[in-house]
């Protein structure tokens, strides 16, 4: 006989361990959180420098590719998701960027009146203890350490002053009065070590006897009775179980996975379920569908070895670094290098920026398969608020197959005149006089390639993403939208969605923090406790052309 619990909970990442955290602050309620991957106790995890080692790493990942991408050549792009305690969190680049409020505003014109950012603010300053301390929009004690960036190396300043040369603005603190513009970057780092949701969440509820933990197991389908989530059928050490609840199946699988496991379910577009083989449990078209993400490309400069981070990264440097982090939690392994950015507009008709730059004082490059650092700086830059919408469909009805994922980046022109602008926008901003002493030759995607037509080749040939998956479940208040704003399945009962598949719209920046404050949210409405009183705190905004 297993175990019956309240709440099943599947998926230990950035929503599911802020669910199972919260549910299981009520001693009464048993959870149980099942998650596919293994611990998250380990080097390559907990210190921010080691960022490329934890994302290039086979065994914490689930290894999915998005493709053919029909815009960008038939290829086929990584697309990282984390399989691990933490989910993505433990593997992600630890930038703290909330979104813009009018993200959430947009949300609301939807009909989500609860989600404008009104009703979001409060949840924000909830999650976050920000190391800089507390205002209207910054929170003081919540279980995720957020701390503004260091950002020692010239270059970081260099890039602020270039940006304000080309004449726009540096904002005090782009997580709060003011998103747009160039700023100092902030990180879920905290002591030295990566702030996952597993460690803000996740470890403080582990001594709670009513929370229970299954990693390594493989949730392969939601049991659904006369129109009601059962409970689920696992594989765990190599053998299928099932196991049930009384209340609700809670499915925090992410982007990628938690489509997928509905379909495999029987919960989807009755016409693929039936292409597979699998039984129709509940017609819900939209599962799948409405797929976002952040598609974007590097720009990249050399420079001299002695004004690049590279100089501080040889193998004396590394051997430093590390033993400043072992022994100290000091130096430069407690940073993840994405020190500034910038949220910009390309054109004036958009009221919110529609381009996000991260700058990163060295540039990357692969040596046989290993993201090596080179001498010279690079920008990353994605496309915002992309229009573009691709699908995540099933391959097969075996669990053990990757999905099909096609995200159809850059179908709408509008996504690539964009990108186009947005490289153009960032020459604009290396070109400014305070650049002139470093900036060395452009590498990528060099001096040559100048006309649109010739960008444009460059952007369809290098374009990846951000890996910022959502949108695959909407939430809405249609008949169509596969979940409502609490994040209940409309086609079968006791089953919530909590995960970034939920968003309706992707939101302009990293998707971490609005994930968390999503889980918070629904949260307090699965425990029936009253939402936070909304905020009146003010937000940036400009009138569009
Ligand atoms: C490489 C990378 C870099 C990123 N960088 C940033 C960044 O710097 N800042 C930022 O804000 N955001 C970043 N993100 C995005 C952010 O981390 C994610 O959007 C966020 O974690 C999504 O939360 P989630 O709860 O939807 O899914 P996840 O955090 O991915 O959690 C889903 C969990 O469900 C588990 N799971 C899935 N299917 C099953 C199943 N069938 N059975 C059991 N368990 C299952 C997974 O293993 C995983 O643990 C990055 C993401 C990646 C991958």
């Amino acid at each position: 006989m297993s175990p019956k619990f309240d709440y099943i909970v599947v998926g230990a990442g950035a929503a599911g361990c802020v669910v199972a955290s919260r549910l299981s602050e009520d001693p009464t309620l048993r959870v149980l959180l099942v998650e596919a991957g293994g611990t998250d106790r380990s080097p390559i995890i907990a210190m921010p420098a080691a960022l490329p080692f934890a994302y290039q790493s086979r065994r914490i990942g689930w290894g999915y590719q998005s493709g053919p991408e029909p815009q960008l050549g038939g290829r086929a792009i990584d697309e990282k998701a984390g399989r691990v305690v933490g989910g993505s969190t433990s593997i992600n680049a630890m930038i703290y960027n909330r979104g813009n409020p009018l993200d959430y505003e947009g949300w609301a014109a939807d009909g989500l009146t609860d989600w404008d950012y009104a009703h979001c603010l409060p949840y924000f300053r909830r999650m976050e203890t920000f190391a800089d301390g507390t205002d209207q929009w910054r929170g003081g004690d919540g279980p995720m350490r957020i701390s503004r960036c260091r950002a020692e190396h010239k270059l970081f300043d260099v890039f602020l002053r270039g940006g304000q040369q080309a004449g726009f603005e540096v904002t005090p603190d782009h997580n709060g009065y003011q998103q747009e513009g160039l700023h100092i970057a902030q990180s879920f780092i905290h002591g030295g070590l990566r702030w996952s949701a597993a460690r803000g969440y996740l470890r403080p509820a582990l001594r709670r006897p009513n929370l229970h933990v299954m990693s390594r197991t493989h949730v392969t389908r939601i049991l659904i009775n006369d129109g009601a989530a059962t409970g689920i059928e696992v594989r765990h050490g190599g053998r299928p179980r099932r196991i049930d609840c009384d209340r609700e199946v809670i499915v925090c699988a992410g982007a990628l996975n938690t489509p997928k496991l509905l379909m495999l379910s029987g919960v989807g577009d009755p016409d693929e379920l039936r292409r597979h083989g699998i039984d129709v449990v509940a017609e819900a078209r939209e599962v799948g569908r409405n797929l976002q993400n952040h598609p974007g490309v590097d720009l990249q400069y050399a420079a001299a070895h002695g004004d690049s981070l590279t100089s501080q990264l040889g193998p004396i440097g590394r051997v430093t670094l590390t033993a400043d982090w072992v022994l100290r939690r000091k130096g430069l392994g407690t940073s993840n290098f994405f020190e500034a950015g910038a949220f910009l507009r390309t054109r004036d008709d958009v009221a919110f920026p529609n381009m996000q730059y991260e700058f990163l004082p060295l540039t990357r490059q692969m040596k046989n398969g290993r993201l090596v650092p080179i001498p010279g700086f690079q920008l990353w830059m994605d496309l915002s608020r992309p229009e573009s919408r691709g699908t995540v469909r099933l391959r097969s009805s075996d669990p053990a197959d990757h999905p099909s994922i096609v995200f159809n980046h850059l179908k709408q022109p509008q996504d690539l005149r964009d990108l186009i602008d947005g490289v153009r926008l960032a020459r604009t901003l290396i070109h400014q006089p305070a650049w002139d002493r470093y900036r060395g030759l452009e590498l990528s995607p060099g001096p040559d390639v100048l006309s649109d037509r010739d960008i444009e080749l460059f952007i369809r040939q290098r374009a990846s993403t951000s890996y910022h998956a959502s949108g695959s479940c909407r939430m809405g208040i249609d008949g169509h939208a596969v979940v409502d704003g609490d994040g209940r399945v409309n086609a079968v009962r006791r089953m919530r969605i909590v995960d970034a598949s939920i968003m309706p719209r992707v939101i302009t920046g990293n998707l971490n923090a609005p994930v968390l404050i999503m889980a918070e949210k629904i949260s307090d409405r699965i425990l029936r406790r009253p939402a936070l009183p909304t905020s009146n705190a003010p937000f940036y905004r400009t009138t569009p052309a």
